[in-house]
């Protein structure tokens, strides 16, 4: 019980991810823990179905999967070449001149990559200062050349064919392995995959990747259950009231523990063999309550994460994406890994 992590499904993921681009190598993103489910479980799995390529957001959780992988794996570093990183056996996704010229500074010869800023204006360098340095870049030989695509899950948004053409441009004639797409990227289409396709949230079934195996079960325990009277109040700020005799569970984990408190009576269930129990009241730091007068006998545990409530669906409950409900799971929960 507890957090329920499914790594056979997310190895599975990543096979079906990488099946839809075939002309093309499938990293996995391994940043923030994993999608905080666990990096250090999850990339020798991956490795031993074939990946051989992982990306992270920053060099400290690189060096902290190092020791969970072969040398023949490589683990690229999102944000790049930063002042007194430690880069030793990772390669850092260089994102700007500064961060070249100081990465060659320190680090000459040493594997590195690119990052090119096609128009979503986060990371990478621009085209101007791009072309500036090109000649010198490519004489440097960098592993792969990348850019990200901002709205990759709409795709008839027409930014995704604006990134595209801006990518082709700034690479023409590169002659570097390129990489453009993440999970959404992937399901565009074959002209967004190019050399290397980088799959994060699909891996951990997330949407946009609707064919996703379920990875995650979040089952919580239930400490107590009591009737409650009509005109009588639920929780902090009596925000919920009982119209009629009702019988209430109150269950062991709360917005400490990344049940976001926005999930306050918003449709989100509790699952008990897939009856739902609305959550009622607020969710409080450790405790979440939920209406179980609808079931026969209440279970040890209720699910908020399960085949009748996914990661996206709560998502929509609580007014955000299926990204935030994963990297909200901290660590306080008792782990199971299948
Ligand atoms: C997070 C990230 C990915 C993975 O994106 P998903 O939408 O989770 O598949 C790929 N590339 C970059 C640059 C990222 O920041």
């Amino acid at each position: 019980m507890g957090l329920q992590i499914d790594i056979a499904a997310i190895v599975a993921n990543w096979k079906a991810l990488a099946a839809r681009a075939p002309g093309a190598r499938a990293a996995a993103v391994v940043k923030a823990d994993g999608y905080g489910l666990g990096a250090s479980r999850i990339v020798p799995a991956l490795y031993q179905a074939g990946a051989r390529d992982f990306f992270v957001a920053l060099a400290k959780e690189g060096r902290a999967i190092r020791p969970h992988l072969p040398d023949d794996a490589t683990i690229n570093v999102l944000s790049g070449h930063m002042p007194g990183a430690d880069l030793d056996g990772l390669v850092p996704v260089l994102n700007s001149a500064e961060q070249f010229f100081r990465d060659r500074a320190i680090r000459p010869g040493a594997r590195f990559a690119i990052q090119l800023d096609s128009g979503m204006n986060r990371l990478g360098m621009e085209a101007a200062e791009w072309a500036a340095i090109r000649a010198e870049v490519l004489d440097a030989g960098p592993d792969f050349i990348m850019s990200h695509l901002a709205c990759a899950d709409e795709p008839d948004h027409p930014a995704n064919a604006t990134q595209l053409a801006a990518f082709r441009a700034m690479t023409d004639g590169c002659n570097v392995p390129l990489s453009l797409a993440a999970t959404g990227g992937i399901l565009l289409g074959p002209e967004y995959h190019f050399d290397l396709v980088r799959p994060g949230v699909g891996l951990y079934g997330g949407m946009p990747f609707a064919d996703a195996q379920q990875v995650v079960r979040l089952s919580l325990p239930v400490i107590q259950t009591r009737p409650v009277a009509p005109d009588e109040f639920v929780g902090y700020g009596a925000t919920w009231t009982a119209t009629a005799p009702r019988r209430i569970a109150t269950v062991a984990a709360g917005y400490a523990d990344g049940i976001l408190r926005a999930l306050s009576s918003s449709g989100a269930s509790l699952y008990a063999d897939g009856i739902a129990c609305p959550i009622v009241g607020r969710v409080s730091m450790d405790l979440v309550t939920a209406d179980v007068t609808e079931l026969r006998t209440v279970p040890d545990h209720l699910d908020l994460i399960c085949v009748e409530q996914p990661i996206d669906m709560l998502a929509d409950h609580a007014g955000t994406i299926g990204y935030e409900i994963l990297t909200a799971l901290r660590q306080r929960y008792e782990r199971v890994y299948l």
